[in-house]
């Protein structure tokens, strides 16, 4: 007897047929079964026959008047009747398909029915048969199903593995102090509670159990990927000129604020041991994240390695490149721009300096990952807005060296609920302020019937010689539609504005050299009004543009309005977004005032966590958040946070595996050679 049974054959009733239905559930071995929890309980009230309502799920408490008939009817159904008394009144009960009831319900017998109550054939459609015992409040569990299994047969199943003893073969797997210091079920237990709970503690304890079990299994293996990483051998430490690095904070036009301070410290400590950097610097739109990832590089590049910064569009890479080229006036480093619209002569140039070692940096697109881009001693990677890129971009340019330090930079914060799951790898630095003096845009959410209104306003800003960016309502599925939408709006603007302003229009579909031109007569002040889709989203740095107006703002998520309205306010004018929207929900109208409320991008991540969700904010599978079984992220943040801290603490000692007391765990576990130095 063996929990890695397989189901068909140990089972009885589960012949090949079933077994196959069972197996498109998931379930190929007992254990298999015995771990198919309920997805939820259907909690129920048991009743008077005086208070029912129609087609409420009710308990009857009731004596048996007579044998039940059963029908049998097309193929396998049935229908099982009886009656039940009940304040001395006779009331009816059907079960369908149910006919192996029959030997349970027998004359005299008191019985608790669970099902629901059908008032105009004053008859109770059963669901389930309870023992007289059951208190006053129950549940039921309720299992994911499909068409071809029933939750009772399914249940039936999972009732034979406990009766032929497999229940008992469940083995324990977390160790023993971590079940006492917090009051853990044993698994046995726990395992049987959640389908065979008595009592509603019962499902509450079996539920809290695994889902400590299985957070801090998951928190085991992020903590021995950090390991890993951190003992790999190959990293080789960034032993930077430290006077070089000071002489370039002094040349800056500015003082570092308290947090990029911090934040550069941290990076270059890391940098200088011999562990491989992997760190997500987070910090708001305008808390000045470059100037960190210039810091990196004046390092490596003074320990005669070179850095690689890579973005996810030609504009920013061209962005970049210029301020970095101004930033390293003083510093004599030799610096590249690689990306896709260069010409083969262009691109070749900088590929063979990049292998000779001449050139010391170099900022490009995806460009950058492509196969004939080679390093000669690539010490550093850089990639901004790293959300926009996928795991795999991230290993290929890290493939480029030997194990260089990454450092990940984002302007949307990851709430910290989801750091823990999502990053649980890295480490984290964050810029949690802003440069002084910066006054906070000024954000006012405006119907569309008073659009006129914005529009006259905004006139002022025109004879102030400011500049002004439009974004035009998105339509998620159709990028036709988004174009349409420009279009007209850049209509709607010029005949409005008439000769009184220069309006250019940039959207998706537009050449790159033609976007650059656009981009770049805006910053020159030759345009005064930018349209556009959402592809200036990120990056883009207009000092003296103020005012961004966001049409249908009740369409974009909370973290993209902010990343937009960022894009204001990067000067020492006072700033302002209108958020131009009519929305529909409950939602959309929360999402205008937390807008308005807060300039605080950490605290607007946690809000669009909330109202959103984080598969649709991060998209699950390409992000790679991780999915749980029993567990919730965001419900069950403390048992995750507890389970993280625990299983660091297991990390802490070495050699744990070998350990009596952690050795339910070590079972479980994998433990590749690198730890075992
Ligand atoms: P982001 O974090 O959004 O990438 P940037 O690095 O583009 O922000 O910085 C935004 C602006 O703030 C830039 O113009 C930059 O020169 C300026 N800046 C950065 N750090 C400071 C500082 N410590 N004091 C004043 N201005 C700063
Ligand atoms: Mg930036």
């Amino acid at each position: 007897m063996d929990i890695k049974d397989n189901i068909m054959g140990t089972i009885k009733g589960i012949g090949p047929k079933k077994a196959e239905i069972l197996t498109s559930l998931g379930i190929y071995m007992i254990e298999d079964l015995l771990l198919y929890y309920p997805f939820r309980y259907e909690e129920f009230l048991v009743k008077n026959l005086f208070d029912l309502v129609d087609q409420e799920k009710v308990a009857l408490k009731g004596k048996v008047i007579a044998q039940p008939v059963v029908q049998y009817y097309g193929y396998n159904r049935s229908k099982l009747s009886f009656q039940i008394s009940l304040a001395n009144l006779a009331v009816k009960v059907t079960f369908f398909n149910q006919p192996y009831l029959s030997k349970k319900v027998f004359a005299g017998r008191e019985l608790v029915i669970y099902g629901k109550w059908d008032d105009k054939r004053k008859t109770l459609v059963g669901r389930k048969v309870l023992d007289v015992s059951a208190s006053d409040e129950e549940f039921i569990p309720v299992y994911h199903v499909n068409k071809n299994l029933r939750q009772t047969e399914l249940v039936k199943y999972i009732k034979a593995a406990f009766t032929a003893g497999f229940g008992e073969l469940l083995e324990e797997n977390l160790p023993m102090y971590l079940r006492q210091k917090y009051r853990l079920l044993a698994r046995k237990q726990a395992v049987y509670n959640m389908h065979f709970p008595k009592q509603r503690k019962d499902y509450h304890q079996a539920l809290r159990r695994l889902k400590f079990e299985e957070f801090f299994y998951f928190q085991i293996q992020m903590q021995s990927l950090r390991k890993q990483k951190k003992e790999s051998a190959q990293a080789v430490s960034v032993l930077y000129d430290k006077a070089k690095v000071e002489e370039f904070i002094k040349s800056l036009p500015f003082t570092l604020t308290t947090a990029q301070n911090r934040v550069g410290y941290e990076i270059l400590q890391d940098m200088r041991n011999s562990n491989a950097m992997l760190r997500l610097l987070q910090g708001d739109v305008g808390s000045g994240k470059t100037i960190i990832a210039a810091l990196a590089i004046v390092a490596v590049v003074s320990a005669n390695q070179q850095a690689a910064l890579m973005v996810p569009t030609e504009i920013l890479a061209k962005q970049h490149f210029e301020s970095l080229t101004s930033l390293f006036a003083t510093c004599n480093l030799q610096m590249a721009l690689l990306t896709g619209s260069m010409t083969v002569k262009e691109k070749n140039a900088t590929i063979s300096n990049l292998v000779a070692g001449k050139i010391d940096v170099v900022v490009g697109t995806q460009a950058l990952i492509q196969e004939d881009v080679q390093f000669s001693n690539l010490g550093l990677v850089i990639m901004d807005e790293q959300h926009r890129f996928g795991v795999n971009q991230r290993k290929i340019l890290r493939a480029k060296g030997k194990d260089p330090n990454v450092l990940l930079m984002t302007a949307t914060p990851i709430p910290r609920t989801l750091a823990l799951t999502i990053y649980g790898e890295m480490d984290v630095s964050i810029i949690d302020e802003k440069p002084e003096g910066r006054i906070p845009v000024q954000t006012i959410w405006v119907r569309y019937k008073q659009f006129t209104a914005v529009l006259n306003w905004l006139e002022k800003i025109l004879d102030q010689k400011q500049q002004i960016y439009f974004i035009s309502p998105l339509i998620e599925e159709s990028e036709a539609m988004d174009l349409k939408n420009a279009k007209e709006l850049a209509e709607e603007l010029t005949k409005y504005f008439a000769n009184r302003a220069k309006i250019a229009l940039l959207h998706g579909k537009i050449k790159n050299d033609e976007k650059e031109a656009i981009m770049s007569a805006f910053q020159q002040r030759k345009v005064d009004i930018l349209v556009s889709t959402t592809v200036i989203e990120v990056g883009i740095n207009v000092p003296n543009a103020t005012v961004m107006v966001i049409m249908d703002a009740d369409r974009f998520g909370l973290s993209q309005l902010h990343q937009l309205r960022g894009r204001v306010g990067r000067g020492n004018q006072r700033s302002y977004a209108f958020l131009i929207a009519d929305p529909k929900t409950k939602q959309g109208v929360r999402r205008m005032q937390i807008m308005t409320k807060t300039d605080d991008g950490f605290v607007l991540s946690e809000k669009d966590l909330e109202l959103r969700g984080a598969g649709e904010i991060f998209g699950v599978k390409q992000s790679g958040i991780p999915e749980f079984a029993v567990g919730d992220m965001l419900s069950d943040f403390n048992i995750l946070e507890v389970a993280q801290k625990e299983a660091a603490d297991v990390w802490q000692i070495p050699n744990w595996w070998e350990k009596e007391k952690f050795w339910e765990l070590a079972k479980n576990i994998e433990i590749s050679d690198n730890y075992k130095i």
